[in-house]
């Protein structure tokens, strides 16, 4: 009865879900992750403009960074079948922790299967229940959920706000705390929006707290040599701890990082546990990885085309009358604010070839459904320009835009 009674209520939710306009369906895509994909739909396959992939630097398919992990498969094989302090810790591991310290500025980093684990990794080891967090509220689900994982007492500032920062910090040394971390992301990824870390450091500077900035969507293509935002707004020596993920503009492959002071690497490669009961990256990631940072550091000219489409785009449906969100970044969300309208327009999108994903509660608040596009350097005006001019017809049918 109990057990017929759980399924009947998960049938329940599921229909919820859909009955909302809120269901998440995977498309199936059978080319590379690249700036015009393939997608099959009905057994039959055609080729799409993608604006939703986190290929900042159009990496995903490059060929060097293929032949890299490919060279790697024959030099250091598939898989380790280990957890890092077992048998996990190849050459390969420390060649590409050494690289992103050496990039970033840190003593070491620590690489883990994701940046979900870095983050769910990182908090506790490092502070306990005299502690405090003081976490900015848009903070990405990964860190909310390290933070949970933590004993430390935990405040929230409304997003950006350095003024309800410095009260919550304020708020935190009143309580007796021992160690304050203050938390951000680097880039808000659904707003598109670049946090202050040169403000959010000088409160941290005048309370004595420890700063840590979440950089997945700025590693690679923000700042001098990709190094981010704490490099973009010159406190990259301020910030404590660096995490960021190699799924993204790096190559998109897999794996997560910590870059921070070695007392800090140390003890989390003694006691993070998604560190110490989690296999270690495969060695392709890794050579891939290595490879990825290395054209990362010398793409100048991928991160001025990203600039360029990203200016162009922003340029071209602000004065189609779109609502976006969002500045200066790659992310530019068109806010739409109902999820059944936005799911809409988002099918009707795919219908003219140009591929983008409706995001809606609970990825986002409620009532601000949006189409998160993400521009590449990988994509051409010519692209850009169609994929603008469906958005006008589409925005048209909808009577989003005159
Ligand atoms: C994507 C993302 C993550 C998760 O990174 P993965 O390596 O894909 O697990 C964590 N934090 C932020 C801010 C992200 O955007």
């Amino acid at each position: 009865m109990s057990r017929t009674a759980f399924y009947e209520r998960l049938a329940e939710s599921l229909r919820e879900i859909e009955a909302d306009g809120l269901w998440k369906a995977e498309r199936i895509i059978v080319s590379p992750q690249r700036g015009e994909i393939e997608v099959e739909q009905n057994g039959v396959r055609r080729s799409v403009l993608n604006l939703c992939a986190n290929n900042y630097l159009g990496l995903a398919d490059n060929p060097e960074i293929m032949a890299a992990a490919q060279e790697a498969i024959d030099s250091h094989g598939f898989g380790m079948a280990s957890v890092r302090f077992i048998c996990g810790t190849q050459d390969l591991h420390r060649q590409l922790e050494r690289l992103i310290a050496e990039w970033l500025g840190t003593d070491d980093a620590i690489t883990f299967a994701a940046c979900f684990d870095a983050n769910g990794a990182v908090f506790e080891p490092l502070l306990g229940p005299e502690d405090a967090i003081v976490s900015d509220s848009l903070n990405h689900a990964s860190i909310i959920d390290g933070i949970r994982l933590c004993k430390a007492a935990r405040h929230r500032f409304a997003t950006g706000d350095l003024g309800d920062l410095e009260a919550k910090v304020t708020e935190a040394r009143a309580a007796g705390a021992r160690t304050i971390l203050i938390v951000t992301d680097g880039v808000f990824s659904m707003d598109g929006v670049t946090a202050d870390v040169a403000g959010i450091c000088e409160i941290a500077d005048r309370h004595g707290c420890l700063v840590m900035v979440d950089d997945c969507h700025a590693s690679g293509f923000i700042g001098p040599e990709g190094r981010g935002t704490p490099a973009l707004q010159g406190v990259a020596d301020r910030v404590d701890i660096v995490t960021s993920t190699l799924g993204k503009a790096l190559g998109g492959g897999m794996g997560g990082f910590v870059a921070a002071r070695s007392e800090i690497v140390d003890l989390l490669r003694q006691r993070a546990r998604p560190y110490l009961f989690s296999n270690a990256v495969a060695p392709p990631l890794l050579a891939g990885a290595i490879k990825a940072i290395e054209l990362a550091r010398a793409g100048d000219h991928l991160r001025d085309r990203i600039s360029a489409n990203a200016a162009h785009f922003r340029s071209a449906m602000g004065a189609a009358g779109f609502t976006l969100a969002g500045q200066g970044h790659p992310i530019i969300p068109v806010m739409l604010g109902d999820a059944v309208l936005a799911a809409e327009f988002a099918r009707r999108l795919l219908d003219r070839d140009v591929y983008v994903t409706a995001f809606s509660f609970p990825v986002v608040p409620r009532d601000t459904a949006r189409i998160r596009t993400q521009m590449s350097a990988a994509h051409s005006t010519d692209q850009l320009d169609r994929a603008i001019e469906a958005f006008i017809a589409v925005g048209r049918e909808l009577e989003v835009v005159a």
